[in-house]
């Protein structure tokens, strides 16, 4: 959608005089009322189809106002003189469906009528509203989850874990201690897959395709160390 907008304000939306301009053969005459030449401002705001929809519509209209001849002027009133209260980014979805009745009847003969096109644009502007109030207030909501700690354990723990699968020749390894004086001691590794007694007891805990978890003691793994001296 931005782009769209985007695409109208810098006049480069693909109507028949820019494509004109641009080398393409054929007529500039209008899609849909089979005026002299279909610009940007035509196709949008004065194209006989296009009135009637911002007629009907909720935006304000003035002859002289609103919509004129001038797409900057026309733009800017939809961007910036219509109150929120009154259009809150409604118009965005009437231009939307004003270009795809345009392009409907320049594609597929289909001539839409006006109060279709406003129909179409007010139920995809709710939807899109709601949408983004939902999307808010996910985002809220996992922004006031607290974040939690994990409970102290008394102790030197090591804590290590262990990832792989069956037919691969590394695997992952990775621990954290909570050893005083070296909180948040921690570390990592991709290692070939071997057959040590530290990976068997790791298979053993859990299946080959999942990741495990197991708690060795510090003070168990250094008595391992001082009886293997
Ligand atoms: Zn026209």
């Amino acid at each position: 959608m931005k782009h769209f907008l985007w695409q109208i304000v810098s006049g480069c939306l693909a109507v028949k005089k820019n494509l004109k301009a641009r080398g393409i053969q054929g007529d500039t005459l209008c899609t849909r009322c089979g005026d002299q030449e279909e610009s940007i401002n035509h196709v949008f705001f004065e194209c006989p189809p296009a009135v009637q929809v911002w007629a009907l519509s909720r935006i304000p209209s003035n002859p002289i106002i609103f919509p004129s001849n001038s797409l900057f002027a026309n733009m800017d009133h939809l961007f910036w003189r219509v109150p929120p209260v009154i259009d809150d980014h409604h118009f965005a979805w009437i231009l939307w469906y004003i270009w795809k009745a345009r392009n409907n009847k320049a594609f597929s003969n289909m001539d839409i009528d006006p109060r279709n096109t406003l129909q179409l644009a007010e139920s995809e502007s709710c939807l899109w509203k709601e949408a983004q109030s939902s999307l808010n207030q996910t985002v809220e909501q996992s922004r006031s989850t607290p974040i939690q700690s994990l409970p102290a354990i008394p102790g030197r723990w090591c804590f290590s874990d262990g990832s792989w699968k069956e037919k691969d020749i590394f695997l992952g390894q990775g621990w954290y201690n909570t050893l005083e004086g070296f909180d948040g001691l921690m570390g990592a590794r991709n290692t070939r897959a071997s057959l040590s007694p530290y990976i068997q007891s790791l298979r053993r805990s859990s299946g080959p395709w999942n990741v495990c978890g197991i708690y060795v003691s510090i003070q168990l793994l250094l008595q391992r160390i001082v009886r293997s001296w």
